[in-house]
This record gives C-alpha cells, structure tokens and sequence, in this order.
C-alpha cells in the first residue's frame, strides 16, 4: 500500500524525470545526451569546452561569412593587437638594455655572415675584364674591422685563361 506521502515523492521525482525526458536533446558536436542550462532554453551544444569551441567556431564562421564588418572589425582589432605587442617589443627592449645589446650583437655577426656570402658567391661571376699577370694588392672582406687589417701585396700568375 502507498502511503500519501510517498506518492508526492514520486510525483515530484516523475515530474522531474518528465521535465529531463522533454527538454534533454542531443548535443550538435558530440552527439551526447544533455540537459540544457534553463537561461538557454534554445542551447544545441552540451557544456563540455570542446563541443562549446565548436560552436564558438561555427559561429565564427558564419559571421565572417554574412557580416564584412565583422571582418572588418576582426582585421582592425588584430592592427590594434600588433601595434599594442609592437609598444609591448620596443618598451621591453628599453628596460632590458642587456638583452636590446646581445640582439644588436647577434644581428651583426649575422649582417657579417651575409656579406662574405656574397663575396664567397661574387667568385663564379666571370670576369668582364680578363684577370692579367701582375703585382695585386689582397686585402680580407667580410670582417669588421677592415680597416685595422694590413693590405697584402701579393704577385698573381696567370697560367691560363679562364673559358667562359
Ligand atoms: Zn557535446
């Protein structure tokens, strides 16, 4: 015999179960059964991070799609973002001078690098003006400090002519 009592608990319980039975729907992304928050009576995602990312995504898209300002505003907010982490580069380089120097001294060695490069490359480029025998004055390229090295004197033979 059910007593008046317990019939209201399993009212109560059954109404619950009704409501969830009613109102559960399945998520878009994972497919999973669940019961949407009561502020977002027309919710289609579950709360799990990865299904509401993908919907934050869809969402995304779909407005990049129909909305130019959107896309306006996006490409305008990431200008701004730049600019911000541009101030955010140049304040750090000025409060950390030590780092702004080991930078500038990293950014010489590689210039250095680049320009015996390009001397090392210039040695295949055939001459216009055929190379003759003679006295000829060897000075090193390529370093810093041109200017404190000594300038050889050095007699070149040629022994024959290059084809090209
Ligand atoms: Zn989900």
């Amino acid at each position: 015999m059910l007593d008046g009592r317990y019939d209201k608990v399993r009212m109560a319980a059954l109404s619950r179960n009704w409501r969830s039975l009613m109102e559960s729907r399945w998520c878009t992304a994972c497919g999973q059964v669940f019961l949407p928050c009561p502020q977002v009576p027309r919710q289609t995602y579950c709360a799990q991070p990865d299904c509401q990312r993908e919907r934050r995504r869809l969402w995304q898209q779909a407005k990049r799609q129909s909305d130019p300002d959107y896309l306006d505003n996006q490409a305008q907010a990431q200008r701004a973002w730049s600019k911000r982490n541009s101030n955010y580069w140049r304040g750090y380089r000025e409060t950390h001078p030590d780092y702004a120097a080991q930078n500038r001294s990293r950014q010489r060695v590689r210039n250095d690098k680049r320009k015996t490069l390009k001397i090392a490359k210039m040695d295949s480029i055939p001459l216009a003006i055929p190379l003759l025998s003679g006295i000829y004055q060897l000075k090193a390229l390529g370093h810093r400090d041109v200017a404190k090295m000594d300038v050889w004197t050095v007699q070149l033979t040629v022994l024959s002519a290059m084809q090209t």
